[in-house]
């Protein structure tokens, strides 16, 4: 009996997918391991006030058949054709007959001195607690690392009453000069650019040192024109964001270059089994939002509506190509931890135990790096970078999970 189709992950791709197959007659199953769908640009607008597309979009959503998982994280595949996942009633295994991946991106953290220190966040870290409630109003604030997203933030925090001392961009503006063609063709970009006036932005310019005690209390920033150091209560820090390829991966998916490979109409390697958003390539609401519509249609078997909407997806990838060239990560970032610079932070595993070894794999077992809650996902990208490691796989479960949860997900029922 066909069991129809399962999205995994309800941002802007996600929710796409699961409108698009449910309004052509497919059973859909949404999951996100959120409480309430929107993914990281729609936070909190599901209970709270929606705005843009968002409303469109969840006025669908409460409208159409579409079933949500909320607060279900997806931690192993125990079988072709069924996902596990744990949540608030303990694990359940949910069946498919047609999956899409739309699983979404994380930030990017390099180490450098101090970067432990509270006060020190992720930008878009920083941006979901303030989107959660968390009350910026006078708070000095520098916002540091690479991408897009630091210009999001700073707006954000500005517009929420923090005082935002200075946008360190590590990107050299002449990068910046190759987005100018693909931005030209997306007066929805320029017109949110407008909102990023007056922000106080260092091109050639990247934190080099936090320092405090109990707290962060001083910045240490390079740029063009030497070394500048501000008192500042709150850094916000991210060196762009990563396609979370963990079950991509684990499925059997075929990926290269941090993307999941697809073709035209948005399939992966696998049969009946598509991706969309940012595990594609990092490239926007707008992006996700196309490639999520033509994965939807494709997995209801509605292909010329899909090729309707393929070339929107296609120019998204195109953008997202061109983010990934302009804010490449420059080689001088390699230089920023000391030895003593904590690169694993859920172990404490200092730059200087593991820098010598030659993998992953080594730094696991004498040092356990990447061994804690993480599993591997922020020192992992950072050591890649750092000492040109081979990317690790993904481990079972994806991610922490209880043993009673872990003994249900992991076992195929039908197997004595
Ligand atoms: C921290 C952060 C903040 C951002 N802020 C902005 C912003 O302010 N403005 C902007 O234009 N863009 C922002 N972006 C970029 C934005 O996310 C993209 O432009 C776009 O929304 C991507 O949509 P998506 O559906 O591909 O992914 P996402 O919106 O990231 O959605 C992916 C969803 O998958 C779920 N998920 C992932 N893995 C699992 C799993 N194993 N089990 C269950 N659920 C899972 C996640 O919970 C998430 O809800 C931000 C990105 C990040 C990472």
């Amino acid at each position: 009996m066909a069991e129809g189709l399962l999205v995994i992950g309800a941002g802007p791709a996600g929710l796409a997918a699961a409108l698009a197959a449910s309004d052509a007659g497919m059973a859909v199953t949404l999951v996100d391991a959120q409480p309430e769908p929107g993914g990281q640009i729609w936070r909190g607008q599901w209970s709270g006030e929606a705005r843009g597309a968002a409303r469109a979009i969840f006025a669908d959503l409460r409208r159409s058949a579409v079933t949500l998982r909320l607060e279900r994280r997806v931690i192993a595949a125990p079988k072709p054709g069924c996902i596990s996942v744990c949540g608030p009633s303990g694990p359940e295994q949910l069946p498919y007959d047609r999956l899409v991946l739309a699983t979404g991106a994380r930030e990017r953290f390099l180490p450098f001195p101090g970067w432990t220190l509270p006060g020190v966040l992720g930008a878009g870290g920083l941006q979901a607690l303030v989107k959660d409630g968390l009350d910026v109003r006078g708070r000095r604030v520098v916002v540091g690392g690479s991408g897009p997203l630091l210009l999001a933030v700073a707006a954000h925090l500005r517009a929420k009453g923090a005082h935002v001392l200075a946008v360190a961009e590590q990107a050299p503006r002449h990068a910046l000069w190759g987005l100018a063609p693909e931005l030209l063709r997306r007066p929805r970009l320029l017109t949110q650019g407008l909102g990023f006036l007056g922000l106080p932005l260092r091109h050639d310019a990247w934190v080099t040192r936090a320092e405090g005690d109990a707290q962060l209390r001083r910045i240490h920033f390079r740029t063009p024109s030497g070394t500048q150091v501000v008192e500042a209560d709150l850094l916000a820090v991210g060196f762009g964001l990563i396609s979370n390829l963990e079950l991509p991966m684990l499925l059997g998916c075929a990926c290269e270059g941090g993307r999941v490979t697809i073709d035209a109409a948005q399939r992966t390697s696998l049969p009946h089994v598509f991706a969309a958003g940012e595990p594609t390539g990092v490239g926007g609401v707008e992006k996700a939002l196309a490639e999520g519509r033509v994965a939807g249609l494709m997995a209801a078997g509605r292909e010329a509506e899909a090729a309707r909407f393929a070339p929107e997806a296609e120019r998204g990838r195109a953008w997202a190509r061109a983010l990934e060239t302009a804010f490449a990560q420059r080689p001088e970032l390699r230089e920023l931890p000391e030895p003593s610079t904590i690169l694993c932070r859920c172990e404490d595993v200092p730059v200087g135990e593991v820098q010598s070894l030659e993998r992953g794999r080594d730094a696991r077992l004498h040092a356990r790096c990447g061994m804690g809650r993480c599993q591997g996902r922020t020192c992992g990208p950072a050591a890649e970078f750092l000492f040109g490691w081979a990317p690790g796989g993904p481990r079972l479960p994806l991610v922490p999970t209880t043993f009673a949860d872990l003994v249900g997900g992991l076992s195929d029922p039908e197997q004595p």
